[in-house]
């Protein structure tokens, strides 16, 4: 039989450091599984300039580096691998990575959620480079210049009205001509003398090297292809949470798969199992606020077991 842990952390981004720190300096010695990819999405953000405490901005990277480091620093130990299997069936909590078991008495998940990609060879090379899944995070730096929002959702045309405070023209780009959008977003975008709206055409690719200076869309309906000059490349077409794993045993939304947690607390319907970040918020998405639910899961884990040993204490000492 292993060890049993105190709490196991699964996924290493804001939420998942920043619950290692609190429970490090809890005294509950963390295990933060962080996943091969650790680090999230700020691994492909280039400069971050809206984190508090960074007046002169840092790398989303460095960042990273430097929130592991910080629970590091307080006894977290971390395993830089996938989670490939969980039990919650039953205490001690049992997750496997491989074959490899490990037992806790609580669990922390907050293994986020990714933007989707378009999946072009181009967007990749080009990621920190012209090509942002953020528009709060990077809107800033096209000031002055042209950018294209890639998508017909509700994020990509108010993503599209946020970066034309900054940027001298945006192009719409939406692969059919109706929107999955609200209306009142459509209408706003429209009514904006920045944004031009460039419908039926898909991606074909992001041009530019080192960085973005254009993309060659291709028309849906007459298949010709045409190439726009633009030195942002801001893809908005959707986020899906990383939540395959818990499906099963944690409760969800039906239609987004996002862990649903009660109230203000990171409970999940698991007592002793704690969901933080952007796996249990499609609304806020920010590095601040993961970090910020990430402290709260660490404080719930902490009242958890101490009000269960405290129970524990009491039984064996009536
Ligand atoms: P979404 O509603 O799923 O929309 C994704 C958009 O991207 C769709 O227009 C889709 O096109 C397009 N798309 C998907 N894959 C694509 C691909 N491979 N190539 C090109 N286009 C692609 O996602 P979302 O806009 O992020 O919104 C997610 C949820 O958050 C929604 O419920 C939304 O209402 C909510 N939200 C609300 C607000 C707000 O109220 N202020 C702001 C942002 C988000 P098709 O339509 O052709 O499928």
């Amino acid at each position: 039989m292993s060890d049993v842990r105190n709490v196991i952390i699964i996924g290493g981004g804001p939420a998942g450091y920043t619950a290692a720190l609190y429970s490090a300096r809890a005294n509950l010695q963390p295990l933060v599984i962080e996943g091969f990819n650790w680090g999230g999405q700020l691994m492909i953000t280039s400069d971050v300039e809206n984190y508090p405490g960074y007046a002169d901005g840092v790398m989303g990277p460095a960042m990273m580096q430097d929130f592991r480091r910080q629970a590091e620093r307080f006894g977290a130990e971390f395993l830089t691998d996938d989670v490939t299997r969980v039990d919650f069936s039953e205490r001690p909590f049992r997750v496997y990575v491989s074959n490899d078991e490990f037992l806790a008495d609580s669990i922390i998940v907050s293994t986020g959620a990714s933007a989707r990609q378009l999946g072009l060879d181009s967007e990749l090379r080009l990621q920190g480079r012209g090509v942002s899944y953020c528009a709060t995070c990077d809107a800033s730096f096209f000031r002055d210049k042209v950018v294209a929002v890639i998508g017909g959702g509700d994020s990509a045309l108010e993503e599209a009205t946020f970066i034309s405070r900054f940027a001298s023209k945006v192009y719409l780009v939406h692969r059919r001509e109706e929107f999955r959008a609200s209306p009142i977003m459509v209408d706003r975008a429209r009514a904006d003398e920045k944004i031009e709206f460039v419908l039926n055409k898909t991606v074909e690719e992001v041009l530019g090297d080192p960085k973005v200076t254009g993309m060659r869309l291709r028309d849906t309906v007459t298949g010709e292809t045409s190439d726009i000059e633009t030195d942002g490349f801001f893809v908005a077409i959707g986020h899906d949470p990383n939540t395959a794993l818990f499906l099963d045993q944690l409760d969800h939304e039906a239609d987004t798969g996002y862990l649903v947690t009660k109230g203000k607390s990171t409970e999940t319907n698991i007592p002793g199992v704690f969901a933080a970040g952007d796996v249990q918020d499609h609304t806020y998405r920010q590095a601040v606020t993961a970090a910020g639910s990430g402290c709260v899961a660490a404080l719930d884990a902490e009242r958890f077991l101490s009000a269960e040993r405290h129970a524990a204490l009491t039984t064996a000492g009536s």
